[in-house]
């Protein structure tokens, strides 16, 4: 069975390793095929795409869109994308645009509870200062002391309702969805399970997902409890999606996944990756 880890980040967005680094683990791991997917950032294929193939691994281009939807974040995964499309890439420059002001009013908001300096200290975590994220905050406050771990500090910063969460709108999922498509990729809904819709909003969401003409879902990945696997690929069928597998790798002393090592995806689904023609 292959084993196939579709969803990961480098320092080109909030993950610790450079993509050349994570096609080695990747590879180390026994990953047969791979994906770099930063958030609304393409810059580490080039790098990555040269890694895996001198060390013979297959790999396909990524990205993961964040989007609002109906007032909340969800993101949306683009696999096999062509990362020089102007749609795409105007599109997500976009994206990208608003993350710096997101981050002064983040830092303010934690001035005011008491941690100092959060944007300078967040920036210096940051290996792409267009692409400050929650995480690199997170990673700043550990480094202070004030919390020990990134999940303790987003129960207690930087989630709805605590300080340190400032809203903000990202892609429309219409636009999202497009720009995957006209880059001729494959548009996956990433780990539904975090997301608190009630039943009825959530099928609002696939549905509209579907319109747009999206055609995957992530079951068993890092984001996941391994209930959710066997919930999500239930989710899956039903809403006749094909299905995705991976780690949402960020860290070795962060992320609960490492890359490749998370079950396989469970019986009975048909893999996003089963029409892939692969070298
Ligand atoms: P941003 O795009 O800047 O809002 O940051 C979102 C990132 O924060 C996600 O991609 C995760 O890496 C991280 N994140 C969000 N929620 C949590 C959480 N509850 N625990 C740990 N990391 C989280
Ligand atoms: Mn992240
Ligand atoms: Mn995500
Ligand atoms: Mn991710």
């Amino acid at each position: 069975m292959l084993n196939v880890d579709l969803h990961c980040h480098s320092t080109v967005s909030d993950g610790v390793l450079a993509p050349a680094a994570l096609a080695a683990r990747a590879k180390a791991n026994g990953v047969d095929i791979w994906a770099l997917t930063d958030h609304d950032e393409v810059d580490g294929i080039a790098e990555a795409r040269t890694a895996a193939a001198a060390i013979g691994l297959a790999y396909v281009a990524g990205v993961e869109v964040s989007v609002t939807w109906a007032g909340s974040t969800v993101h949306i995964v683009g696999l096999q994308i062509d990362e020089t499309n102007p749609a795409l890439a105007k599109g997500l420059a976009n994206t990208r645009n608003g993350r710096l002001e997101r981050a002064h009013e983040i830092a303010a908001e934690l001035a005011a509870v008491g941690v100092p300096d959060a944007f300078e200290g967040a920036l210096k975590f940051a290996g792409n200062p267009d692409l400050l994220s929650r995480t690199h905050f997170a990673r700043y406050i550990i480094q202070l002391g004030i919390c020990s771990s990134v999940t303790e500090v987003f129960k207690k910063y930087l989630i709805e309702g605590k300080p340190g969460y400032v809203p903000h709108r990202w892609a429309t999922l219409q636009n999202a969805v497009t720009w995957i498509r006209e880059a001729g990729g494959i548009a996956v809904v990433a780990h539904p399970g975090r997301y608190k819709f009630s039943d009825l909003a959530f099928d609002e969401f696939i549905q509209e997902f579907k319109r747009q003409g999206g055609t995957a879902m992530e079951v068993t990945t890092g984001s996941h409890s391994v209930d959710q696997y066997d919930y999500y690929a239930g989710v899956a069928s039903r809403y006749g999606l094909l299905a995705s597998r991976g780690s949402d790798f960020h860290s070795p002393n962060e992320s609960r996944a490492d890359l490749g090592a998370l079950p396989p995806l469970p019986a009975g689904l048909t893999p996003v990756w089963h029409d892939w023609a692969l070298p």
